[in-house]
């Protein structure tokens, strides 16, 4: 199995809204995508279906070789558990559990699945906090934090559970200017380990610098992808180059 992410004619609609139109794309081990596109164009349903967050109305998603969903088919519920499971995603506004520490943020899921032992959570959740530089935080709660330093835990959260591809919706558009940097530096560094990603952003020197590829997502369609070379230095479409020029 060579690929992470296989998606095909993926459809989908919110009642007579077509919001994604045919997208396919697929995504190798250890690839960094980054996906840019105006406002509206469909990137968060699109990675949102991905972990079956949205059903689509159309299109296959297969997930290292596994289909969760065929030709508009999903699979049985544990066989969504399964392939989902194998994703982790985070957000633009974090969505940390603001009763639960930091430390309770990154062992909720592990805890409740019970598939390792206490212990084995504890000093993975240490060491996931020490990795995104918040091993003094363990303790405090979500509402302590800087908007930079909660992103940071969402990220160690995602990662609490292993996952083979990670998913970031905007992970840098809910943060001031001054805070992006610390949260695009552990993203870098993931994709330097050949974490497999997708990423959604507006961040374009960031996108060019990390990401292997890059999709331009325009009205519900991919309407170009390709290497950053090729699509910051030389786009193919008028709409992509209009896109890049307006920021
Ligand atoms: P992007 O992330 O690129 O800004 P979205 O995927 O959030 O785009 O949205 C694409 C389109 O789908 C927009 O027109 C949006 O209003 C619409 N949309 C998204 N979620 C829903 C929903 N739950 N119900 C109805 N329309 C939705
Ligand atoms: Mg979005």
């Amino acid at each position: 199995m060579n690929t992470m992410i296989e998606v095909k004619e993926l459809q989908k609609s919110f009642g007579s809204l077509e919001v994604l139109k045919k997208v396919s794309f697929s995504v190798s081990p250890g690839e960094a995508v980054a996906v840019i596109g105006p406002s509206g164009s469909g990137k968060s349903t699109m990675l949102r279906s991905l972990v079956h967050l949205e059903e689509i109305t159309g299109g296959s998603i297969v997930i290292q070789g596994k289909p969760l969903v065929e030709n508009g088919k999903y699979a049985g519920a544990s066989d969504i558990r399964t392939i989902t499971a194998s994703m982790g995603m985070v957000f633009q506004h974090f969505n940390l559990f603001p009763h639960l520490t930091v430390r309770g943020n990154l062992e909720l899921a592990p805890r409740t699945l019970k598939r390792e032992k206490v212990a084995a959570i504890e000093a993975k959740s240490r060491d996931l906090l020490a990795k995104v530089g918040l091993a003094d935080k363990a303790d405090v709660y979500p509402s302590m934090l800087s908007g930079g330093q909660k992103q940071r835990v969402a990220i160690a959260r995602a990662l609490m559970l292993n996952p083979d591809i990670l998913l970031f919706d905007e992970p840098t558009s809910a943060l001031d200017p001054e805070l992006t940097g610390e949260v695009l530096r552990v993203i870098r560094q993931l994709a330097d380990e050949q974490m497999t990603m997708i990423i959604v952003t507006h961040e374009m020197n960031f996108a060019r610098d990390v990401a292997d590829r890059i999709i331009f997502m325009d009205k519900g369609e991919i309407a170009e992808s390709g290497t950053p070379e090729q699509i910051f230095g030389s786009p193919r479409l008028e709409r992509t180059r209009l896109f890049l020029n307006q920021g």
